[in-house]
């Protein structure tokens, strides 16, 4: 059996360096708050070459802290992703704004830039890009739009630890970013986990308080805040992730180009493989092909042996929490979530096991 994702075999390479981790924060007795987020927060900024990190409890608390700390609320429209993982709209929600759907690129799943404009209302206050599957999101449009209509810029990297734009590092695109460490993550504890990252001195400040009851002193309150913190123990075991990380990217690179190439090989156009525009240097934290049976091809693959899953198979506009916007139609977006089917991709996967998926595939279609 090829699994999907394997995080024992991603974290077995690495078991001494997280048991230390764990021994180091078990033997200090200090478990939240302490040196060891401190230095997280010091190492994962200067890796994505950005003045502040602020850690959380998870990517969805990232995501609606920065909303929060902009006083974005009721009566407010922030610009999302229609094809997207559903945190992405849920920070917007809890904050009482109200989340406006934009298509992505049909050839990078990403939102479309050119119709971002057309979205934009009196009442709108920031644009959510999302990184998906690893790859930035057309950030220099982007930035330009926020610019003319003076709107915040958020970049959700949740599946983007260290890609690269033009260049630059996801996370520090934008105004500000909100990423996860969830364990299925490219950089992923081993338990929840998410980060604000900001060159803004005021922001980071702000969810700094905001992830801890709104107190800088402790017992003196002086805004409603929340308990979001990233421990110690997560935030040790991904001092030790964070410095394999580049490593693990590399090696996705690699498994992705293996697929690109066998997929062009020996299946064709019968499925469309990932676009990757001249200016994205992707992490790959998933691999998806668009296929018309999906369903019947992803049964073909689990009786061979061979684990996929499906990103994401109800899009946000058609989930029963948000009825008010089950009656749009958002063809895009809707095509996706029929067509993408996301392939076994992992640090450690090798590259026969890669092999074996494309031939699974190209005997589907003889
Ligand atoms: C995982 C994810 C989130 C939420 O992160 P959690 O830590 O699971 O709350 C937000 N946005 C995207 C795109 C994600 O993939």
């Amino acid at each position: 059996m090829i699994s999907f994702l394997d995080l024992k075999a991603s974290n077995s390479r690495i078991q001494l360096e997280l048991e230390e981790a764990f021994k180091r924060v078990l033997d200090s007795g200090w478990f939240i708050l302490g040196q060891e987020l401190e230095s997280f927060e010091v190492e994962f900024a200067n890796y994505c070459d950005v003045k502040y990190c602020v850690g959380v409890g998870n990517g969805l608390d990232a995501l609606y802290l920065v909303l929060s700390a902009l006083g974005i609320g009721e009566g407010d429209e922030v610009i999302v992703p229609t094809n997207t993982f559903i945190a992405t709209w849920l920070a917007v929600t809890r904050t009482g704004a109200k989340p406006v759907p934009v298509e992505p690129c049909s050839d990078t799943y990403n939102i479309d830039p050119d119709q971002i404009e057309a979205a934009i209302t009196s009442r709108t206050r920031a644009i959510i890009p999302v990184h998906l599957y690893g790859q930035v999101a057309d950030m220099q449009p982007i930035m330009q739009i926020a610019e003319k209509y003076n709107l915040f810029v958020l970049e959700d990297a949740a599946q983007a630890q260290g890609a690269m734009y033009r260049g630059r590092r996801a996370c520090g695109l934008g105004h500000a970013a909100a990423t996860s460490f969830y364990p299925g993550k490219n950089l992923g504890a081993l338990g929840d986990g998410g980060a604000v990252l900001t060159n803004d001195a005021n922001l980071a400040a702000k969810i700094r308080r905001l992830r801890n009851y709104g107190s800088e002193v402790k017992y003196v309150h002086d805004a409603v805040g929340n308990n979001s913190r990233l421990d110690e123990i997560q935030a040790a075991f991904l001092r030790v992730k964070l410095r394999y990380l580049d490593e693990y990217s590399g090696e996705r690179r690699k498994l992705a180009g293996l697929y690109q190439k066998y997929l062009h090989e020996m299946v064709g156009p019968k499925i469309i493989t990932p676009f990757v525009p001249v200016w994205a240097d992707p992490v790959w934290h998933l691999y998806v092909i668009r296929a018309n049976e999906r369903d019947a091809l992803q049964q073909h693959l689990q009786k061979s042996g061979i684990a996929t899953a499906i990103h994401y198979p109800i899009p946000p506009h058609l989930q029963k929490c948000y009825p008010e916007f089950n009656r749009y139609n958002f063809p895009v977006a809707e095509t996706l979530a029929h067509q993408s089917l996301s392939l076994p991709m992992w640090p450690g996967l090798k590259a026969e096991q890669i092999l074996k998926v494309v031939e699974a595939i190209a005997n589907y279609y003889l």
